[in-house]
């Protein structure tokens, strides 16, 4: 299974520098060169700047236009260098992570995604994109949701993080977005360092491919993990994964069509009447009624870890209130310029052209 992690913007490329640190093939992409020099772990010659033209590398202060536009620009050179680095061994996912709210990474992930889908179309193209805080205001917001808009129409699926849920209250900002990237980070390398290893049952590259492949909607990841010899309930911990904490998004996980389950652990404890005791409680549990299984027992193993994938949600209040709020907002904003436009016209109509006055 070969993926390839593409940062755009500075949420992007924060998140795609430590996919770098554990091992992942990545690349970064970014307006501003001073968020690119910021990286440790993606090799510079992996670091490419775009819209210089437009910007001067000073990035885009959070404009999604100027964002689009940058990629645009640059996306035949963008193109080249991401073919130079897959080279002739096909790429079977690319994940481009990225935050929704902000101008580099809004405004040129869906850009980006479409000329891939283009130029590889038996790869999957699947957006991992922080929401805003609810705090940030109205304009992340309406990046968002317009962002989600684009995206649901290119992608293979969305994993939407929301920031929200992830921020523990009284969090200093920049520490809360370091440890939401690790989350991030761990569990999907957690996941994908499962797929294509031999166990008892083995997921395979196409199994992740088929539950990744959900038409553009949202899709989820979600974690446990124990202290082995403090497993009282494997069923019960496998159930936690999907419980709506262990989610990075307020969806209801009912509305699924797909899972994945992979449970990792010492051999003694991966007991196969409890695992499928609660996989059959959860493929019945969600619409889509199939969940795809591995299981890795593992001697040396003293913790057990279980990595679900949920995709195909369309019922989720994270994305609801982003698009709703975006919604309510360009109503009232459109009813108000307009307001304004006719109160300028009445104010102003009926007065003399200057020649009317001095003859
Ligand atoms: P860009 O460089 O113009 O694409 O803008 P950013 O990447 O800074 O995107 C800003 C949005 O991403 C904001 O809405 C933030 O909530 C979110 N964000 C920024 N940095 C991080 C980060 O390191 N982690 C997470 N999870 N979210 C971030």
């Amino acid at each position: 299974m070969r993926a390839l992690i593409i940062g755009v913007g500075q949420c992007g490329t924060k998140i795609a520098d430590l996919f770098a640190l554990v091992d992942f093939e990545a690349l970064a992409i970014n307006t501003s060169r001073g968020d690119l020099d910021y990286l440790k772990h993606i090799p510079h010659e992996r670091r490419i700047l775009i819209g210089e033209g437009l910007t001067g590398g000073k990035g885009v202060n959070a404009n999604p236009l100027l964002g689009r536009e940058a990629m645009k620009r640059d996306l035949p050179m963008v193109m080249r260098k991401i073919g130079s680095i897959i080279g002739y061994e096909d790429i079977d996912v690319f994940f481009l992570t990225f935050g929704f709210g902000g101008g580099t990474g809004a405004g040129g992930t869906p850009v980006l995604a479409e000329a891939l889908k283009e130029e590889y179309p038996d790869s999957l193209v699947v957006a991992i994109g922080a929401l805003p805080l609810r705090e940030e205001g109205i304009r992340p917001t309406i990046n968002a949701a317009i962002t989600i808009d684009k995206l649901s129409k290119i992608a293979d699926s969305i994993i939407a993080i929301d920031n929200n849920k992830l921020k523990e209250s009284g969090d200093d900002i920049t520490k809360a977005y370091e440890r939401i990237n690790y989350t991030i980070v761990e569990r999907i390398a957690s996941l994908l360092a499962l797929v294509d290893v031999p166990g008892e049952q083995t997921l395979d590259a196409s199994d992740l491919k088929f539950v990744l492949k959900a038409f553009g909607s949202f899709a989820t990841i979600g974690y446990a993990k124990a202290d082995a010899n403090k497993v009282k309930s494997l069923s019960r911990l496998i159930m936690k994964s999907f419980e709506n904490e262990g989610l990075y998004l307020d969806a209801n996980i009912e509305s699924a069509l797909y899972g994945l389950v992979a449970i990792h652990g010492p051999p003694e404890l991966l007991k196969a009447t409890e695992i499928f005791e609660a996989l059959d409680y959860l493929t019945n549990k969600i619409r889509g009624k199939q969940i795809f299984r591995g299981f890795y027992p593992d001697p040396r193993e003293r913790e057990v870890e279980v990595v679900t994938l949920l995709s195909g949600i369309y019922e989720s209040k994270s994305i609801e209130e982003i698009v709703l709020t975006a919604k309510r907002y360009a109503q009232s904003f459109m009813k108000a310029k307009k307001e304004a436009e006719a109160k300028k016209k009445k104010l102003l109509s009926g007065l003399p052209d200057f020649d009317d006055i001095y003859p």
